[in-house]
């Protein structure tokens, strides 16, 4: 979720439940970075990934809300780089907008 103040992705979250947020393990709190230790697993000594985002059905553990109808990130300020970089109307947003069944964001 790139956009808190996003009109769009308050009322989506499509992309915290559509997608793998894998990671650089420098982004985690306890090496310097913001992600709180809780909230992510490890995959490779290099890399980590935020909880749920590799479960069936998949929901990022900091996800709140319900996809396509209200969405809030309970980390926001503390999101990793993934998070951040995900444009609304990219091609990203719109496969993972698509996979929970939402319009286009342009539609
Ligand atoms: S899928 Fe697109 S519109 Fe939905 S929360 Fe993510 S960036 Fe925002
Ligand atoms: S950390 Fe926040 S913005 Fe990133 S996938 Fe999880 S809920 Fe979405």
């Amino acid at each position: 979720m790139p956009e808190a103040s996003s009109h769009a992705c308050m009322s989506c979250g499509a992309c915290c439940c559509a997608y793998r947020v894998d990671f650089s393990v420098h982004e985690m709190e306890d090496l310097g970075g913001t992600v709180p230790a809780g909230l992510a697993v490890e995959v490779s000594g290099a890399t980590m990934r935020m909880r749920g985002t590799d479960h069936v059905p998949m929901r990022c553990a900091a996800f709140q809300g319900r996809v396509g109808e209200r969405a809030s990130c309970g980390i926001y300020e503390w999101r990793p780089n993934p998070c951040r970089e995900l444009e609304p109307g990219s091609q990203g947003c719109e496969r993972a907008r698509a996979r929970h069944g939402l319009p286009p964001l342009d539609a």
